[in-house]
């Protein structure tokens, strides 16, 4: 007897755009502003976030718009995910792209946002929006736990 693999298992390129959409959790710590060194290209995440985050919800407020509105919003893509290694650890599009599996706190396996809630991945509430930080100042708001 076979079984059918849940979507999330199966490789990025396979996805239906509604498959796509659900895998990602919804955390926005895509959405921090970072900063790159220009001499090591490594990159730092702040604390600082996008105007369009709603934050009690962790949602962008202009989905379908956001590439016009923010040109440097990145649209993740299954090649986008198996190369950017400045995606958080947790993201799920860069966990699948790597093949690994997807965290036990995932809305997918859950069924809701309340364990990635209880694990703090979720970042609508403690980040500060961009509209109250000057862009000289964001060197202030590095943060070292998103890897
Ligand atoms: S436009 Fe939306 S998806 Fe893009 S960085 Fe801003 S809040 Fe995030
Ligand atoms: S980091 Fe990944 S999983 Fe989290 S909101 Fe961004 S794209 Fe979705």
């Amino acid at each position: 007897m076979s079984r059918e693999v849940p979507f999330w298992q199966r490789p990025l390129e396979s996805l239906n755009p509604a498959e796509w959409e659900a895998l990602c959790d919804g955390c926005a710590r895509c959405c921090l502003q970072k900063l790159e060194d220009e001499e090591t290209a490594e990159v730092y995440y702040t604390h600082v976030v996008c105007r369009y985050l709603d934050p009690a919800t962790s949602r962008c407020g202009c989905y379908s718009e956001r590439s016009e509105k923010v040109p440097e919003c990145v649209v993740v893509t299954p090649e986008l995910a198996a190369t950017a290694d400045w995606l958080p650890g947790t993201c799920a599009y860069r966990l699948r792209a790597n093949n690994q599996p997807l965290p036990g706190w995932h809305p997918l396996l859950r069924g809701d946002q309340t364990d990635m809630k209880r694990a703090d991945i979720m970042i609508g509430e403690i980040a500060i929006s961009e509209e109250h930080v000057h862009p000289d100042e964001l060197e202030d708001h590095i943060i070292d736990w998103i890897d």
